[in-house]
């Protein structure tokens, strides 16, 4: 199946895009084997490494090739075609070392590190999630001792992908217990730990429910001592690095997710095609053709959504909603995709003699890994709404002089005169328009010249008259303001709070 090289993409990343889509071409019948005989990939992936491809991302100074986040994106999609232990192993090489080093690691570390991950030489692991502390990252427990020109660890990861494999892992550990710090965030560290570190072993491979033939598993650290000169960044920088690092790889991930979506269209559309039950081929009911059509539309979406987040990290932009919403979208369309395609191919979908069972196996594994679908959202809501806040500012309404009814208005009729009583009939207004809703400070400033602190008092004045009800916040200072009923009789007769439709016949109200 040949995929689109959107246009934005250089010439480089196009070729590359080609030779990894012949490469995977290549090692499909590999990739199956793989969920049978559940043996790591190594060959196929010594050859990546061998065609520079752990390289995409780093610059050609440090080795690499230098095609980017777009271009790791292209060689995951591809890889992901194979299988997930590919993919994964190859991806968590990047974010678990790559974008760190790159961004907070120094000269002497770049060196040290980036030429040989650029070859394949070295295979990278990231160890954030602990028995205790998953979700909740920065709860981590795992310590780091500063001692003698090295940091002792102690502590347990767990869920560690390439646990065992890799030659270097990018761990995050807890550098200090004072509460001010842990309150800014700089309660952690990061470190680069090598294979072989005394102290550190692997503690346990776990059997997933896919993902089959990738080692995932739990580390422990027993007064495990790491030079200080593997620290990334300075002695609680460790938050910063974490979080920074996890749009390339919530966008690494998506891309990963891309290659058995098109395979799993592509079984689906040739078992349909040859497929026939009550005299047609199964692909002429269009029942399957829709199935099919919603298909290729989640995975056009998905693959546009990840190829924008990666062009924006390579225009060195800090894109969080779109490396969000591309894993969050990915990673649900692909949960969808994988049923839909197993039934389109009926019993036989089902089976593990095609890979689609495989992979719809693999797909719950995606809602979770890289942060699950409800962090996602947790951070989509709060930089979403953060992003968007003046489009999402309430517009001020007012009733209409000539059709007497609630509408927004552009331009309020602002007054300086800034009492109780204006207040009150501010909020009574309200009552007219958003009848049911509180009004908050900005909402008042824009029918009012006033401040933050001149409103708190006169509506505090107001509240002990019993003339208005205030919300308060954790610290007690007013977020939202209306008036009791009392206070809506004090502003303004019934009359003004009055309103019938035409059809009304005023008789039947009294
Ligand atoms: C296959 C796989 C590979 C992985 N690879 C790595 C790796 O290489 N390195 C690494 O460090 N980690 C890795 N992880 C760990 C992964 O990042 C965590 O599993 C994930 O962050 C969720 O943590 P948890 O499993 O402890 O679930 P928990 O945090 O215990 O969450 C359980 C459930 O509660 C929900 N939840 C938790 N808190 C909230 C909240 N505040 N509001 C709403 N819902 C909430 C979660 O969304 C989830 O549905 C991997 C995981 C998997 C499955």
């Amino acid at each position: 199946m040949i995929m689109e090289s959107y246009h934005w993409w250089s010439q480089k990343q196009k070729d590359i895009a080609r030779e990894a889509k012949k490469f995977a071409d290549a090692n499909l019948p590999m990739g199956e084997e793989v969920m049978l005989t559940k043996e790591f990939p190594s060959v196929p992936l010594k050859e990546v490494g061998e065609r520079g491809w752990f390289g995409a991302a780093i610059p050609e100074d440090y080795g690499g090739i230098g095609i980017g986040v777009t271009g790791c994106c292209i060689v995951a999609e591809e890889l992901s075609r194979v299988c997930s232990a590919l993919t994964c192993s190859y991806s968590v090489t990047m974010f678990g070392g790559v974008e760190q080093l790159l961004k907070f690691g120094n000269e002497e570390q770049k060196k040290r590190w980036l030429p040989e991950i650029a070859k394949g030489q070295i295979i990278g692991g990231i160890c954030i999630t602990e028995p205790y502390a998953g979700s909740d990252a920065a709860g981590i427990e795992t310590t780091a001792r500063h001692e003698k020109g090295a940091y002792m660890l102690n502590g347990k990861k767990r869920f560690t992908t390439n646990a065992g494999i890799a030659d270097i892992y990018c761990l995050y550990a807890k550098t200090s217990d004072k509460p001010e710090d842990k309150a800014k965030y700089r309660h952690l560290s990061a470190f680069i730990v090598e294979k072989g570190t005394p102290g550190f072993s692997v503690e346990r491979i776990n059997e997933l429910g896919g993902w089959i033939g990738l080692p995932n598993g739990y580390l422990d650290f027993d007064e495990a001592g790491v030079p200080e000169e593997n620290r990334l960044g300075n002695e609680g920088d460790g938050w910063e690095i974490l979080v920074d690092g996890l749009n390339f790889e919530r966008n690494l991930f998506a891309a990963g997710m891309l290659g058995p979506m098109r395979e799993a269209i592509r079984y689906a559309v040739s078992h349909a095609e040859r497929r026939v039950q009550f005299g047609k081929r199964t692909i002429d009911y269009q029942v399957n053709q829709f199935k099919i059509a919603d298909m290729i539309s989640k995975l056009q979406t998905a693959r546009l959504l990840t190829y924008h987040a990666a062009h924006l990290m390579d225009m060195k932009r800090d894109p969080v909603l779109e490396a969000t919403i591309a894993k969050l979208y990915t990673s649900e369309a692909y949960g969808e995709l994988m049923p839909e395609a197993i039934q389109v191919m009926g019993g036989d979908g089902w089976t593990r003699f095609y890979p689609v069972e495989g992979f719809a196996r693999d797909s719950k594994g995606n809602e979770i890994g890289a942060g699950t679908s409800e962090v996602m959202r947790m951070v989509l809501f709060r930089w979403g709404t953060k992003a968007m806040a003046e489009d999402l500012k309430m517009p001020p309404r007012q009733v209409h002089k000539k059709l007497g009814f609630p509408i927004s208005t552009m331009d309020p009729s602002m007054t300086t005169q800034v009492s109780e009583t204006s207040v009150l009939e501010l909020l009574a207004r309200n009552y007219r328009v958003n009848p049911g809703l509180y009004m908050n400070h900005d909402d008042m400033k824009r029918w009012m010249s006033t401040t933050n602190e001149e409103l708190s008092k006169l509506l505090e004045s107001l509240e002990k008259e019993g003339l208005a009800r205030l919300h308060r916040d954790r610290r007690g200072g007013i977020t939202l303001a209306r008036a009791t009923y009392k206070g809506l009789k004090k502003a303004k007769p019934l009359e003004y709070y009055q309103w019938f439709p035409d059809w009304v016949k005023k008789e039947t109200l009294s």
